[in-house]
Parts: C-alpha cells; structure tokens; sequence
C-alpha cells in the first residue's frame, strides 16, 4: 500500500460508483486503511485540509452520514459548515441552482450533498466550482457508502474478489445497493438480490446480478449477506403485507443464516428496523455482524474522499500532501 503517492483519481467529484475503476477504487480503500490508523490515535488529528471549506447540505433528514461526514471534515482539520434545508416549500430546479450560486460565492473547497431525489447532486455538480460529494440522491447512488462497505469486507476478509454477496430486502429504494451491485461487481465479487417481487427494480435484469425471491435459496452458500432497511419513507402504497409477514419471510435470523456458508458475514447500512429486516441478536452478534465497523469504516471512507478531491487543490497551492 502506498497511500498518498502516486494515486491517480481523474474525478472533480464523486457522484456516484457508476465509472469508477479498479484501481481507482483501490486508491480510496488504500487510503481509508490509512485513516482507519489514523482514527484509532488519540490524537485523531491531522492538518491535510487545513484552511479548507467543507459544506454538508442536506436536503434530506441524516444524522448518521452528516456526523460521520463532519467527523471525516473536522479530522483533517477543515473548516465545516452545516446546513440541513427542507424541501417542502421549494421548486426545486430553481432553488437547486440559486443554492448553488450562492454556496459558490462562499467560495467552499468541497459540497457534500444528500437529496431525496435522484439526479439532484448531479445538477448541483453541474454547477459547483468545487469538489461535489454524493452523500445519497433518492434511490440513485450512495457511493460513500458502498466504498465503507467494501473497505469493511477487505479488512475482515481480505478480498473482495471471488466472493459471493447477497443483498437483501428493499431493492427498489435503495441507492446503498444500486451503488454496493456497481462496486462488487467491477471488484470481481458476485452478487445476488433478493427481495419481493414488489421491492425489485424494474431494471433489475441489466444489472449483471443474480435475482431470488426465495431468502433461503438466494442465501445458500454466500460469503456476506447485506441487509437493507425497508425505506417506508419512499413508498407509496403498499409494497408488503405487514411488517411482521415481512420478517417471516424476508427478515434475517439464524435459521435462514443457517443457509449461508458456516462464517458468512452479516451488514448492514443502518439505521436498521430491528426485528423487522435483522433479528436483534444477529445484529449484536460480534462473530458475524460487521454493523458496528461498517460505521467506523464510514469516517475512514469520508477522510479517503476528502483527500482524494482535494488532492490537485492542495497541490496547487502548494501545500504538502
Ligand atoms: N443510510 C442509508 C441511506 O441513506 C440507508 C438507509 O437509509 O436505509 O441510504
């Protein structure tokens, strides 16, 4: 590993996985184990971003991504901003650019953006002078957060490729698997969904994935199951018959584990419904779930991101990497 030398990123922003390459994935998990070290110091700070704007602003309710985030920002030393805008009351086309304008004349280094629509960051991007960083667009992209989740199965691991991952539950709204399918796969993993029929995307056919709506066939024999919260917040009517009928079928819990190979891992992106998509104890379970390190992997990831952007910024002004 040889984080901070000659890494090669052609990125101004990070909007989504869609086009990243391997070993520009490396890079960031390369460096992440780096701020994984730096994290675990008592002194967790180093001065990389000093004299460096950040701005969160997010569109959409977050505590978890915002703190980690901030956490990621401020441990590298840059100045943070945050603002949390509500949607409700807003065109938002317009106001999506007045807003840029705006940022753009507070002249801030990097923008990390969360929105509930897909697209959003990408018309932001379009229009910010600095790095833009997609912190979640509707059921788009989470990049951060499939690049965390890599960094914490290469860690327990040690590989990502020749894996066999399955991620299951809500499909249909989450952008943490339209981003966790792009990664694994361009990784060399192989990946299953499964789901309901009625939480599968539409597209789900193009997505090089292999597809069940049976838990206990999809899981036979995979290394990590990933599961995802069922996103209430992005449905319209009715897509389960109730949440418990959702559990028995779709809800992880150690006779449908039982499945899995005898060490599979078990992930999730939180916050997670307990007892609805994870049975409880399989969630505290230290020798199977990985919940508790995807979360410190999380900061790790954000620092990797941070000094990644801002790299041709910071060699511009001449500062030491
Ligand atoms: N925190 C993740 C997201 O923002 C997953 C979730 O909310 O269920 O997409």
């Amino acid at each position: 590993m040889n984080a901070g030398s000659a890494i090669s990123f052609p990125h101004r922003h990070l909007l989504g996985i869609e086009g990243l390459l391997p070993p520009q994935i490396e890079a960031i998990l390369d460096l992440g184990d780096k701020y994984v070290e730096q994290s675990r110091r008592v002194d967790k700070k180093s001065n990389l971003l000093s004299g460096l704007t950040v701005i969160n602003l997010f569109f959409e309710n977050s505590t978890r991504t915002r703190t980690s985030f901030e956490a990621a920002a401020k441990r590298l030393d840059a100045d943070v901003i945050n603002m949390s805008v509500s949607t409700s009351s807003i065109k938002k086309g317009e106001t999506l650019i007045d807003t840029a304008m705006t940022l753009n004349a507070m002249h801030p280094d990097v923008l990390v953006v969360r929105h509930s629509d897909s697209g959003a960051v990408q018309l932001l991007a379009e229009k910010m002078r600095g790095a833009v960083v997609n912190a979640g667009d509707g059921r788009h992209e989470h990049p951060t957060q499939a690049l965390l989740d890599a960094l914490t199965i290469r860690r327990r691991v040690g590989r990502l490729s020749n894996l066999t991952v399955a991620i299951c539950g809500d499909i249909a709204h989450s952008r943490v698997a339209r981003s966790n399918m792009q990664l694994l796969q361009i990784m060399g993993a192989r990946v299953r969904v499964i789901a309901p029929p009625t939480l599968l995307p539409a597209a789900i056919d193009r997505l090089g994935v292999e597809v069940f709506t049976d838990m206990r066939e999809g899981l036979r024999d995979v290394d990590i199951v990933m599961m995802l919260r069922l996103q209430l917040e992005r449905m319209q009517g009715s897509f389960v018959p109730s949440v418990r009928e959702y559990f028995r079928f779709f809800g992880l819990d150690r006779e449908k584990l039982a499945y899995a190979k005898p060490d599979a891992l078990i992930m999730h992106p939180g916050p997670m419904n307990r007892g609805v998509e994870i049975d409880s104890d399989l969630a505290d379970d230290i020798d199977r779930s990985l919940i508790r390190d995807q979360v410190e992997m999380g900061v790790a990831i954000r620092m990797a991101v941070l000094d990644i952007l801002t790299k041709s910024l910071r060699t511009e002004a001449g500062t030491t990497l």
